[in-house]
């Protein structure tokens, strides 16, 4: 920890101790749970409770990516809204809850949801497991392949690869800001969680990681991961794709045994 840091933190601290219980308790209150952080002029990154979101405020709209929870969606939502600019879409990268549970918060708000066409046959599916399609805002668009569109100087693509957290994840590439998202199809230094329910494919995973890695070429990459956010080197992406050469020597050694 860095000395000013540490004593701007130590200050914080004893600031807080002096306070008493109720003093503390509305410090907190003040303090909102969630954080945007801008990486560009029209880019930025919501974080609260759920897989991050990216948004971009154009000059023909506003684009979301992912919506988490409905309470931490409503919070952008209400932040967005003080830029008044229309919402035009909202993303998916996939179906899981805490990337689309959200979306309700955004019916009668955007006029477009968009995803894979398997990540919506996946919400659907685990809505009526669930019992909870009442509260679900279901993609209206879908792709299978590629998809593009133009708002304001960003043009925003979405790639599918293949499967490999699901069989519904997609890359989502904003071109102008050169930043893709990745849902949970990337994180830190580590594998994602495997979905078999959904069709999720290790195999396949390593194959969609290469293909976004040529695909997108010294692009920036940002890692979905709760509370987590930034961008990631193409270097960390490479070597991801040595892991079926250790998978295979794994295996080999321990049918030896
Ligand atoms: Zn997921």
């Amino acid at each position: 920890m860095l000395r000013r840091q540490f004593i701007r933190n130590t200050a914080l601290t004893s600031a807080l101790l002096a306070m008493g219980s109720k003093d503390l308790l509305a410090f907190f209150q003040q303090q909102p749970a969630w954080k945007i952080k801008m990486l560009t002029e029209e880019v930025g990154v919501f974080t609260e409770r759920g897989g991050t979101i990216l948004f971009t405020v154009t000059k023909d709209g506003i684009v979301v990516v992912d919506a988490q929870f409905p309470e931490q969606s409503q919070h952008l939502i209400d932040e967005l809204k003080k830029k008044e600019s229309p919402f035009k879409l909202l993303i998916n990268t996939h179906h899981h809850g805490d990337h689309t549970a959200g979306n309700i918060s955004f019916k009668g708000i955007v006029p477009h949801v968009l995803a894979h066409a398997n990540s919506l046959t996946n919400q659907q599916a685990e809505a009526a497991r669930q019992k909870a399609e009442d509260k679900q805002l279901y993609p209206d668009m879908t792709y299978t392949d590629t998809w593009c569109e133009s708002f304001g100087k960003e043009k925003i693509c979405m790639h599918y690869f293949g499967a490999g957290h699901t069989n519904g994840d997609s890359v989502v590439h904003l071109q102008h800001a050169n930043i893709a998202h990745m849902g949970d199809l990337f994180f830190n230094r580590r594998h994602p969680f495997v979905d078999r329910s959904a069709g999720a494919n290790m195999k396949s995973w390593i194959k969609v990681l290469d293909k976004t890695r040529k695909k997108l070429d010294k692009k920036r990459f940002m890692y979905s991961v709760t509370q987590v956010m930034g961008m990631i080197s193409l270097e960390h992406m490479r070597t991801f794709q040595n892991l079926p050469n250790i998978f295979q020597r794994f295996s080999t050694s321990l049918k030896k045994k």
